[in-house]
């Protein structure tokens, strides 16, 4: 199987039915699309989210990474509010969250400090302070995120894949996608490209940086006693999760899987989920044998999806970098600290959602325009969440005010973004 086959078929030019007319189209329901879709219904956009799989969440959710990383700048200052911080508080009401109250971010205090580390929530090198980042259960972020869905009138199609967008003079007129009904096209005045790899701007022809990365494979291992015991022994990489008894293990990376693939070719990703649940199969045995208080655990729920941290990026209208740490702009629409460092902010420019070339496209999510370095802090799910809910505000606006993404009042976007708790300064 790949690219170089020699032997083609071709379609006869079918007549797809445009089965929704809308003003924002959101593909993709990861973090990012959630908070797109949610934010463009509630400034009053008719709204459709497209979703590949069965649940909205992606990455936070079926790919079992549920650390939020992080909503503060490493100096006790919260960075990323809004959407994500109401799921968090959504989450908090159905008891499924663990994270330190405000009075504990950037205490040094050692003992403070092992606590949250152990629950996977202190990362990088030190000296360590305590940081506001959030452990929850991945059932009660679908559940929250359901309920903010319905409330905000978002229209859902999960089961679909968006294939290919129709683009005519700079601008995406339909988009094709594909289900069990067979080839649809959906229209929309805006489109955001939520897709975690970039695909719809990689179909429209935009330009983009390709990563190949190391995959991953979280899962939660249930029914270990003792855990506290268990986590200082240094006998495995894992930490506590929400619940009795649960514990949360990072599996993968370059340590653990043999190769880096690219996360947009099937045949690569085909081969490393296979190869990659086998050695979770291992590690799982290897940790009941070794972890004191293992001995009756059993892997309870794996990531039904490989952990990509990196693969398209766009090169936009202005491509952050790592020499902007630290760097404001007059268009900040969205903000960040560093998972691993302190005292440190990246200022996301509304530029880099915006494709050089089309001109009803916004993309929001882990594969916006930076580079590598900036993707580093912009790829988690607080930032992802943020620029999602800047991409949908401003759809919404472009509809209202019937102007393309391009030349909406950014002044405006702004007040809507910091009025609804977004933090942009
Ligand atoms: C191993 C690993 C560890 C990480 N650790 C953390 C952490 O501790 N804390 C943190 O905050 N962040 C962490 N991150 C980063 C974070 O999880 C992701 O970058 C973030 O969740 C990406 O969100 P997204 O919405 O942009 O993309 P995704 O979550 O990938 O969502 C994209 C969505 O689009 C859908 N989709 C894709 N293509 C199509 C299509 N063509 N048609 C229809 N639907 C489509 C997918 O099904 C998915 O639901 C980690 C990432 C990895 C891989």
């Amino acid at each position: 199987m790949g690219e170089d086959a020699t032997r083609h078929v071709t379609l006869s030019s079918d007549r797809v039915p445009v089965v929704a007319e809308v003003d924002v189209a959101v593909i993709g329901g990861g973090s990012a699309g959630l908070a797109a879709a949610v934010a463009a219904a509630r400034n009053g956009a008719e709204t459709l989210l497209i979703e590949r799989f069965s649940y909205v969440g992606g990455l936070a959710t079926g790919g079992l990474i549920v650390l939020l990383l992080t909503m503060d700048d490493g100096n006790g200052n919260q960075t990323v509010g809004g959407l994500c911080q109401e799921i968090v508080d959504r989450m908090e009401q159905r008891d499924a969250v663990h994270y330190p109250p405000k009075n504990e971010w950037n205490d040094p205090e050692p003992k403070l400090v092992e606590h949250y580390r152990r629950w996977g929530l202190v990362w990088g090198g030190g000296p360590h302070r305590v940081r506001y980042s959030v452990a929850y259960q991945p059932q009660h972020f679908i559940f929250a995120a359901d309920d903010m869905l319905r409330d905000a009138g978002v229209n859902v199609l999960y089961q679909t894949w968006a294939c290919e967008p129709i683009v005519n003079d700079g601008t995406i007129e339909e988009l094709v996608i594909q289900n069990k009904a067979g080839r649809q096209a959906i229209a929309a005045k805006t489109f955001i490209d939520a897709t975690g790899d970039g695909d719809i701007f990689a179909a429209g022809g935009e330009e983009y940086e390709l990563e190949r990365v190391h995959p991953w494979l979280w899962f939660l291992m249930s029914g270990a006693t003792g855990l506290e015991k268990a986590l200082g022994s240094g006998k495995g990489f894992f930490f506590r999760a929400p619940g009795e008894g649960h514990a949360l293990v990072p599996w993968g990376g370059e340590a653990r899987a043999p190769r880096k693939i690219d996360a947009t070719d099937p045949v690569e990703t085909s081969e490393a989920l296979a190869e990659c649940r086998l050695m979770v199969r291992e590690e799982a045995a290897r940790l009941k044998e070794a972890v004191p208080g293992f001995e009756s655990s059993y892997i309870s729920l794996m990531a039904d999806q490989l952990g990509i941290t990196e693969s398209r990026r766009l090169l936009g209208e202005y491509v952050l970098g790592r020499d902007d740490l630290n760097s404001s702009f007059d268009d900040v629409v969205a903000r960040t600290g560093h998972w691993t460092k302190y005292d440190c902010v990246y200022n996301i420019p509304y530029r880099s959602l915006l494709p050089r070339k089309l001109d009803n496209l916004l993309v929001a999510g882990r594969c916006i325009s930076v580079d590598h370095r900036a993707h580093h802090a912009t790829k988690e799910i607080p930032p992802c969440m943020a620029t999602g809910e800047a991409a949908g505000t401003a759809a919404a606006l472009a509809a209202s005010d019937g102007v393309s993404v391009k030349d909406i009042n950014v002044v405006a976007l702004q007040k809507r973004l910091r009025d609804r708790g977004a933090i942009l300064e």
